[in-house]
């Protein structure tokens, strides 16, 4: 196993982080971050439960991160993607933790954002021999299989010189994630949820052979939370297409990296049988979003009047202490921070890092 150290890890570390997860039964939260209170949040979550972690950036998280006013959007994507990179690559380290730094769905529209990143990326390794980003993520399951392969294998020869993981999808994750992907039509035929196993079969023999990949398989899950009944896990999908690579190629058990999207509000069962079936990442928003909102929201409830009034208008008392925005921030990053504590334990995660 290569040196592993502190901070972000690529290349060779973020693989033997991969491959340690995959080897211990265990899984890391991938977690949709906005800004610096929810990337310090994350920061201070893995580091109490001596974990390791991903933090990732959805187009829509990294154009907010460059701030909304920013007049051009696909500038905004790009810089608020890097500015997020730098944050992280300067603090991960002092937490003392491996953190991966990746980016969420991006569509065949969105392919220009990603290859900026990598240009970044490609400058950053100039420097110092590391890319700014562990991984991107394209999703282009509203292509053809053939062209997402295609596009897939064409963007993976770039990154793969600079030690970078592509993650795909095939098969479609139900519900919306940033406009990309359709909100989910409440008990209507969900049989694209559920992806081919010959299907990765011909994603692993395209770009196995280039460089270094994940593939998020979809088994049923969906993004963001709805009522219990509309969609059915079947994990066992995943188990079967780790069965047909191995079998077709001869390979050690569970070649594939796997990547559950939409792990908000799912079964801690199902999340540890897709686990065995190596899964070792699970992407987490929704739940993390509630998190932050619900801890804000019970501040600003129990303190209506400080957020109406300067001075209290019946007595004068001040409320400069209360109204503070690093007072309720920090409600919601711990709001943040017990949430995870949940998906490190789901995850099997808890006082498994590599660096530690
Ligand atoms: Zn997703």
């Amino acid at each position: 196993m290569p040196d592993v150290r502190p901070g972000v890890v690529t290349g060779a570390a973020y693989q033997a982080v991969i491959d340690a997860a995959k080897a211990g039964g265990y899984a890391l939260p991938a977690v949709n971050v906005v800004g610096t209170n929810s990337v310090n949040a994350v920061l201070e979550a893995a580091a109490a439960a001596k974990s390791d972690v991903i933090l990732q950036l959805s187009n829509g998280g990294a154009e907010f991160f460059a701030g909304q006013g920013y007049p051009d959007k696909h500038e905004a994507r790009v810089l608020g993607a890097v500015s997020c990179a730098h944050h992280v690559h300067l603090l991960a380290e002092r937490y003392g933790i491996c953190v991966a730094l990746h980016t969420d769905h991006a569509n065949k529209a969105l392919i220009p954002w990603v290859e900026a990143l990598v240009g970044h990326s490609e400058r950053h390794f100039e420097r110092t021999g590391q890319p700014l980003f562990s991984s991107h993520m394209l999703d282009l399951s509203e292509e053809t299989l053939d062209d997402n392969i295609a596009l897939s294998k064409a963007m993976l020869e770039r990154m793969a010189k600079l030690g970078m993981s592509l993650e795909i999808e095939l098969g479609v994750t139900g519900g919306e994630e940033d406009g990309v992907g359709h909100e989910l039509e409440e008990g209507a035929d969900n049989s694209h949820l559920y992806t081919q196993p010959e299907d990765v079969l011909k994603a692993y023999e395209a770009l196995a052979p280039i460089g270094h990949f994940s593939v998020a398989a979809s088994f049923g899950n969906v993004h963001g939370v709805y009522k219990p009944g509309n969609v059915q896990l079947r994990p066992e999908i995943l188990r079967n297409s780790q069965a047909l690579v191995e079998s077709t190629h001869g390979t050690a058990k569970n070649p594939l990296h796997l990547v559950f999207h939409g792990g908000s509000g799912s079964d801690p069962e199902k999340i540890a049988e897709a686990v065995r079936y190596g899964v070792f990442k699970m992407n987490i928003d929704t739940d993390t979003q509630f998190a932050f909102a619900e801890t804000v929201g019970a501040y600003v409830f129990a303190n209506e009047r400080a957020f109406r009034f300067q001075l209290d208008p019946d007595d004068g008392k001040p409320y400069k202490k209360v109204y503070d925005p690093r007072k309720w921030l920090r409600k919601g990053e711990q709001g943040i921070v017990k949430r995870l504590q949940q998906a490190f334990e789901d995850l099997g995660a808890v006082g498994r890092s590599v660096c530690a």
